[in-house]
């Protein structure tokens, strides 16, 4: 198993090798803390929504 294997982040589209795994889409560690202090009046919220979305949608597809 190879160590610092990198992964592309769903939400900001940079390789990374920090965060978690959502059903087959992963999430940095940095666009995991930023969603979580960010709030349903945050001007980023919707990027979130959206972004996560698509997960969502490839998990029914
Ligand atoms: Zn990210």
């Amino acid at each position: 198993m190879e160590s610092g294997e990198r992964k592309t982040c769903i939400v900001c589209g940079e390789q990374q090798a920090e965060g978690m795994t959502i059903v087959t889409e992963f999430i940095c560690t940095s666009c995991e803390s930023e969603m979580v202090r960010t709030n349903a009046e945050d001007e980023k919220y919707p990027f979130f929504v959206r972004q996560l979305r698509q997960l969502w949608v490839k998990f029914h597809a």
